[in-house]
């Protein structure tokens, strides 16, 4: 039996990046201490919020989902309610749909579930046939607006995702590989656009092994499947790099992160953020005169 690193309990974690073994209690608390100190350096969560969790019944969003509920159920002030997102992705999306709605029932979470379908007309799977453009393009165009949309409708101050610290890494060297960094700038925390709820990610200090391990060690419905149209090949050589990089010298990914943030005040200053108009025709917010939804609509007929 291997023992944890800070008492005699066996051991359910090897922490590369702290070299340490930690039993269920102390792998649990610095788990949760890790979100905290997220939530704490960039006011993700503040006083009377109501905070929308984007919840697709995938295993990241159900821990994010619990782990949340568990750490601020003592808070009167605040507001959790989870919203999922139907694609329309057969045999995909329906058991994890199925999922986030057991887990908001349990942990007693008001939930919405909101389709392409019913306001699209058509499901990603028909977009998909009758469109020229990637599923990826318009899943990521119509997700976001309807997150936004619902959660600026339910009146959340917040909504929170679970993008993990391997996602942000994977973005952020990604953003660097193509010098992209006005896109780089969106990562910023903290960003305030009038009409755009604030994004929160309480997971950027937590691997996704991390998650999965405290996901298991919770019994929380962990959904491994992989979408059908999932295809990012540029995304999987840098997220291939960076676990091969993390393996050979742990902690890695907590310094690229550490270095993003060290950029944080020349993005705020290179790229303000500008005022945003209403579409014209849906009066969702855009930087253009019509959103990115309306024009990819247009295409689709
Ligand atoms: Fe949507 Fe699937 Fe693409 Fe993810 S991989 S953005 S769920 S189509």
């Amino acid at each position: 039996m291997i023992g944890c690193s800070r008492c005699d309990r066996r051991a359910v974690i090897f922490q590369r990046h702290s070299n340490r073994h930690l039993c269920k209690r102390h792998f649990i608390e610095d788990f949760e201490r890790r979100i905290k100190l997220a939530v704490r350096k960039f006011k993700m969560i503040e006083k009377n919020d109501r905070i929308a969790i984007a919840l697709s019944g995938g295993k990241d969003s159900v821990t994010l989902t619990y782990t949340l509920a568990k750490l601020y159920e003592k808070r009167r002030d605040l507001e959790l309610f989870a919203i999922t997102i139907d694609e329309g992705i057969s045999n995909y999306r329906p058991p994890t749909v199925e999922i986030a709605r057991k887990v908001a029932e349990q942990l007693g979470i008001e939930h919405v579930v909101v389709s392409f379908e019913e306001n699209f007309g058509m499901t990603l799977d028909e977009m998909v046939k009758r469109g020229d453009k990637k599923p990826c393009t318009y899943c990521g165009v119509f997700r976001k607006y309807l997150l936004n949309r619902t959660a600026r409708e339910m009146g959340a101050t917040k909504l929170a995702t679970g993008h993990n610290l391997d996602d942000e890494t994977q973005t952020i060297l990604l953003n660097f590989l193509n010098a992209d960094m006005e896109r780089m700038a969106r990562l910023v925390p903290q960003r305030v656009q009038e009409g755009l709820i604030m994004r929160i990610k309480p997971f950027r200090y937590i691997y996704e092994k991390e998650v999965v391990v405290y996901g298991l060690l919770h019994n929380l419905p962990m959904d491994f499947e992989e979408c059908p149209y999932s295809y990012f090949p540029v995304r999987a050589s840098v997220r291939d790099f960076l676990y091969e990089f993390e393996n050979k010298y742990p902690g890695r990914k907590f310094s690229v992160m550490n270095s993003f943030e060290k950029l944080i005040p020349c993005l705020r200053e290179m790229y303000p953020q500008i005022d945003l108009n209403r579409c014209e025709r849906c009066g969702e917010p855009t930087p253009k005169k019509v959103c990115q939804a309306c024009k990819l609509l247009e295409e689709l007929g």
